[in-house]
Formats: C-alpha cells, structure tokens, sequence
C-alpha cells in the first residue's frame, strides 16, 4: 500500500440494460486508466463474479448478469483473448448457479465460458498473518489476473459482504466450510480474508450495487435499489464507501478495520478520493456520495461488537451471542443446511428424521451462519 489516497469511482446507474451499464462501467473505469491499466491481452483473465448460490437474479443474491456482461466486454475491447468466469459456490456448481441467473447467456456474447472450479492445490502463504496456507481452486492460481466482480449485499458474520469477502469463492469446495472452524470468529475470518485478497491479488474490483440487498443477508435478505455501481483498485476502500452509503461505520466492519491494518488498504476518510463518473469525473465528499446514493435506514447490523474478554465469556457460558434460528412456517425440510454446517457432528440436526424442521445444538455452533447462507427457502433467521 503505497498509495496516500484510494480512489473510489462511483457510477451512478438505475438500470440493468446490458449497453447502459456497459457505457456507464467504461466511464468510471476510465477515470482508474481504463481497462488497459489493469490487464494486458496476453494474459489469461478470470472473472470472479457472486456466485454463491442459485436463485433468481431479481433476488440480488449473485452478481447481475449486466455487469458482468459489460466486465467481459471491456476486458475484450483491452485485447483480452484469454478470458473466463467462474466461482466456487456455496452450494451447486458455477455453470448452474450461472445459467440460473441468465449469466451464462450474456457472457456467451462475448466468448467467455463460465468455469466450475473443480482442480485444486494446497498453495503456501509465509506471509500470512492469520492464514499460512490456501486451498485455492486451480482456476484462480492459473489465472496471470483476476478481475473481482461483486455483489452490495449484507452478511451475518461481517456485517457486509463486499470486494474483500467476495474472494472467499477462490477457496475450492469443501474447504470454505472448514475455513469457517479455522477461523471461527468474525476477526479471525476477517484476517484471513485480507490475506488471501494479498495473496491472490486482484487486478481491480467492481460493485454492482444498482439492486443490493439488505436484511438477512448473503442469501435470504431484501433486494434493495442503490443505483450505483463502485470501481476502485483498493477493497477496503470500497467496501468503506458502501459502508458509508448504508450509514454503516466502516471501522465496525471486520475485513475495513483489518484491511488497514494489515496494509491492504484504506477505509478511514482522509485517505479515500472520491469520484463522481458524471461531469467528467469530478470528486464528491462521502456526505455528498451518502446524499446522492445512501440509504441511511438500510437493514444491517449496527450493534457495536463485544471486546475479546466479553466474546469469550458469552461464548463459555452460550449467552448474548448472535444466533442463527429456524422459522418453523418456511422450513420445508431439505437438509441443505444440516449439510452445510462444518462443525463435526453437525451443530444443526433432524432430531426426529425430518418430521420436524431441524434443531440447533448451540453449544457446538460456532456461529459461522453457513446454514443461514445456503438454506434455500429463507428460513435460517440470526436474532
Ligand atoms: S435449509 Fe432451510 S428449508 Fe431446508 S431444512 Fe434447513 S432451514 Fe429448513
Ligand atoms: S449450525 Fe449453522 S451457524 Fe452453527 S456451526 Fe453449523 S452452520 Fe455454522
């Protein structure tokens, strides 16, 4: 991090017309040096979109085909003729969760196949803080550049997931389950996160923020208009400024206030430019980005975190904790979540083979909020 300031380019955009936001993306790219800063067309590029699970793309659960469509577009027009997409979902594979939200069609356009992340290599990191080591999917170290194609959306273990938490699908399979028993806090996950960003290093991140969700998200909250999508070659930065359009303070947020720290990038004011992508591009102040594109009663968690002492302490005694809960009347009883729970035994179980929605042991859960992210039907709430 060399930088005094990182620019964030905010672009205004209200609607998902494929040439719109392809024109509008040029704009704000075009004010970070254009896509030619970013790639050079000999090397091969992965788009790494949302993919996390299937659902409807008017859910704003993954990254809308648009702004995909019009990454892949400008990456071509930068002489790019190595280019693909692909995620490792929570649950399903990339090509189906892709072909579910009409992804897949848009990025046909323009040749770029979507890739399901099936290789994988346990890859060293001696200068990891938190994490030594990855099990990164064999598309993302194979790739000469990734190009971080996120989704505006809340998240029950961080708060919110943006730029940074997005790179969690580069871990392969399995693995992101034993992640969250790796890492089981908010801050220990948080720091692992910045060191895979460090390690994988993306060329440049894109926000679709024009439909976000709030609520109870990744996967069963509210689709919300924000009507702006956010460029910046810093993470922290901007998920700092998302943060600041939901009326969020960054430093609460776990991956912001690691992400300084641990020199990935920026979230604190001073050292944020902002633009503007009308009028040429000019710089606003984050009152005039929260004025123009906020939404200061967005649904997400605005609770001060405990200290460590009083975390550890609710954690022995199972008090005063967030916890992950089964609404009884939307439960259809799959078992998706008692599959993707990765604590051994399973912290959430049919105790009655399936008669019942399933129960929580919460002395085994950790709090991790898988169940709740993949569960299919909006059932898994957090009180
Ligand atoms: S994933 Fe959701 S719907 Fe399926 S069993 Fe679990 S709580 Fe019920
Ligand atoms: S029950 Fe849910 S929150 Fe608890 S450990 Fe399992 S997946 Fe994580």
């Amino acid at each position: 991090m060399t930088e005094k300031r990182s620019r964030v380019v905010l672009i205004p955009c209200d609607t998902y017309e494929e040439d719109t936001v392809y024109e509008k993306l040029k704009e704000g790219i075009r004010l970070l040096g254009g896509m030619e800063a970013f790639v050079k067309p000999e090397e091969k590029v992965l788009l790494k979109p949302n993919l996390v699970r299937k659902a409807k793309v008017s859910r704003a659960v993954v990254t809308h085909p648009a702004v995909m469509g019009a990454a892949a577009r400008l990456l071509r027009e930068a002489g790019v003729t190595s280019l693909t997409a692909g995620d490792s979902c929570g649950v399903g594979t990339a090509g189906a969760t892709a072909a579910g939200a009409g992804m897949d069609a848009v990025l046909e356009k323009y040749g770029v196949p979507v890739v399901d992340f099936t290789g994988m290599g346990e890859v060293p990191y001696e200068n990891g803080v938190q994490a030594k080591s990855f099990f990164l999917s064999k598309e993302v170290f194979e790739a000469d550049a990734l190009i971080n194609v996120c989704k505006m959306k809340t998240h029950a273990l961080e708060r919110i997931t943006g730029a940074v938490k997005n790179m969690y699908g580069c871990i392969h399979g399995l693995h992101k389950a034993q992640g969250h028993t790796m890492y089981p806090s908010a801050d220990s996950f948080a720091r692992m996160l910045i060191d895979l960003n460090q390690f994988v290093k993306p060329r440049l991140y894109i926000m679709d923020g024009i439909v976000a969700m709030e609520g109870n998200g990744p996967t069963s909250g509210d689709p919300v208009p924000m009507n702006v999508l956010l460029v910046s070659k810093d993470p922290v930065a901007l998920d700092s400024v998302f943060c600041h359009l939901i009326n969020l303070s960054p430093e609460m947020v776990p991956t912001n206030y690691h992400g300084e720290r641990m020199g990935l990038g920026f979230w604190q004011e001073e050292h944020l430019e902002l633009l503007l992508s009308e009028d040429g591009g000019r710089e606003i102040t984050l009152t005039e980005a929260a004025r123009r594109f906020g939404k200061a009663d967005f649904h997400v968690d605005r609770r001060r975190a405990r200290s460590g002492v009083w975390v550890r302490m609710s954690r022995f005694f199972n008090v005063f904790q967030k916890k992950p809960y089964v609404d009884r009347e939307k439960c259809v009883k799959c078992g998706v979540c008692v599959e993707s729970c990765p604590v051994e035994g399973k912290a959430i179980t049919f105790a009655d083979g399936r008669k019942n929605p399933p129960v929580y042991n919460y002395k085994k859960c950790i709090r991790c909020f898988c169940c709740q992210e993949m569960c299919p039907h909006k059932a898994i709430k957090v009180k």
